[in-house]
């Protein structure tokens, strides 16, 4: 268990994502109060950078990540 290094700027963290799904809790806790390394939008920005990841990216959204990733 570990905070994610982004939390301070991450619109996710901060609420500035509608939370459609009602999940938002949850994923803090699983993801950047959790396992960051799970999360999309944390795999996108560690390896390519912020300007890399989709504003409306999810933590769950692993596929998109993993597609991102790939045409890199
Ligand atoms: S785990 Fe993902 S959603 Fe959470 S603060 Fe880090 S980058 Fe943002």
């Amino acid at each position: 268990m570990a905070d994610c290094k982004s939390l301070a700027g991450c619109p996710f963290f901060n609420d500035k994502m509608p939370d459609t799904s009602g999940l938002g809790a949850i994923y803090k806790k699983k993801y950047c109060q959790g396992d960051p390394a799970k999360c999309a939008r944390y795999m996108v920005f560690t390896k390519l950078g912020k300007p890399a990841v989709p504003p409306d990216m999810y933590p769950n959204m692993i596929e998109l990540a993993q597609q991102i990733l790939a045409r890199h």
